[in-house]
């Protein structure tokens, strides 16, 4: 038994020797196998314990259960040393010089137009409007005789639109859209339409063949012009700020009656005129009206019941103004140079 006991002791200082050495996590390793593995110098001596009395034996027993747990602390407390050392020398040997010029990669934006049609669609999904939309090549039934344009109707001329035949065409407006919500939906009916349209204009610094708009249709029971002058008032003052004021002066859609141009005090200098405002003090901004009670009966409401106001918003101006781009043709000639400046 003392033989054992000894044996145990030897080991123990054998290890506690060598662990002191270690350097890697390899090296504990192989300390692990040669001092504590199956066929290790401990397992060997305790072999012996047969030889041992059943008295002796648990005292034994006691002993190298100690000796080994103690062991296998110690390699573990080495092992963790060992490995925190690695890692931090992982970290020195990669470390990653930022002071390296990178690849960026190209980043877009929103264009000036849609970052517009955004503001002013979530100003009225605000006010409980929703987002309608249609097809931008339209038959000819939406986008004229239903909003009262019939063949030959003066304004058709005017309008110098493109036709693809007789019959379908580049919607000139997008008014077809509230038509196709009208024929399908009956009142309320509550919706924004943002869009591109065409007309057949000469490009120039204000003109453009393709421009865009969001026409907006509110139709229930005894919608008047007081609703029609409350909203818009409310638009002007989140879109161009609270002490914005709005004025209206008679004009002639087909569409509507009464209708009306919609001006706003000058976002430059509030009304007493500027560069901006031509010195009028107002920016037209808006057309918008009372929905002739014959565009509602043809498409199936019945305007004895409902009422309706429209209106529509000229995009490009209103970004225009926004930004002080002075020529409409930048907004379409895709030039990251003018474009970047709105990120
Ligand atoms: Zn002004």
């Amino acid at each position: 038994m003392i033989q054992i006991k000894e044996s145990l002791l030897q080991i123990k200082d054998a290890f506690e020797g060598q662990l002191n050495n270690v350097k890697t996590s390899s090296e504990a390793e192989a300390i692990r196998v040669r001092f504590l593995g199956k066929k290790g110098e401990l397992t060997a001596v305790l072999r012996g314990m047969g030889t041992l009395s059943t008295e002796e034996r648990p005292v034994v027993g006691q002993i190298a259960n100690d000796v080994r747990s103690d062991m296998e602390s110690k390699l573990q407390g080495v092992i963790h040393r060992i490995e925190a050392e690695e890692n931090d020398r992982t970290l020195v040997e990669q470390k990653i010089d930022i002071t390296l010029p990178g690849n960026a990669p190209p980043m877009g934006g929103r264009h000036p137009l849609y970052k517009v049609i955004d503001e002013i669609c979530d100003i009225f999904m605000n006010l409980g409007y929703s987002i309608a939309e249609g097809p931008e090549i339209e038959f000819d039934s939406y986008a004229f005789e239903r909003l009262r344009l019939p063949e030959g109707h003066p304004a058709r001329d005017e309008q110098d639109t493109f036709y693809i035949t007789d019959k379908i065409l580049l919607r000139p407006q997008t008014s077809p859209v509230q038509v196709r919500v009208m024929e399908k939906t009956q009142p309320p009916i509550k919706i924004v339409c943002p869009g591109k349209v065409y007309r057949s204009d000469a490009l120039d610094s204000t003109h453009s063949p393709i421009f865009h708009q969001i026409e907006g249709l509110f139709v229930d029971q005894h919608v008047t012009m007081g609703d029609l002058i409350g909203s818009l008032r409310l638009f002007a003052r989140k879109l161009f700020g609270e002490d914005t004021k709005i004025r209206l002066r008679p004009h002639h859609f087909p569409f509507t009656e009464p209708s009306c141009e919609v001006d706003i005090s000058c976002w430059g200098c509030g009304g007493t005129g500027c560069r901006i405002c031509k010195n009028e003090g107002w920016i037209e901004v808006l057309g918008a009206g009372m929905v002739h009670p014959e565009v509602l009966k043809m498409s199936g409401i019945d305007p004895e019941i409902y009422s309706g106001f429209a209106f529509g918003i000229g995009v490009e101006r209103t970004a225009m103004g926004r930004y002080g781009i002075e020529d409409i043709r930048l907004l379409f000639e895709n030039d990251l140079r003018f474009l970047r400046q709105f990120r």
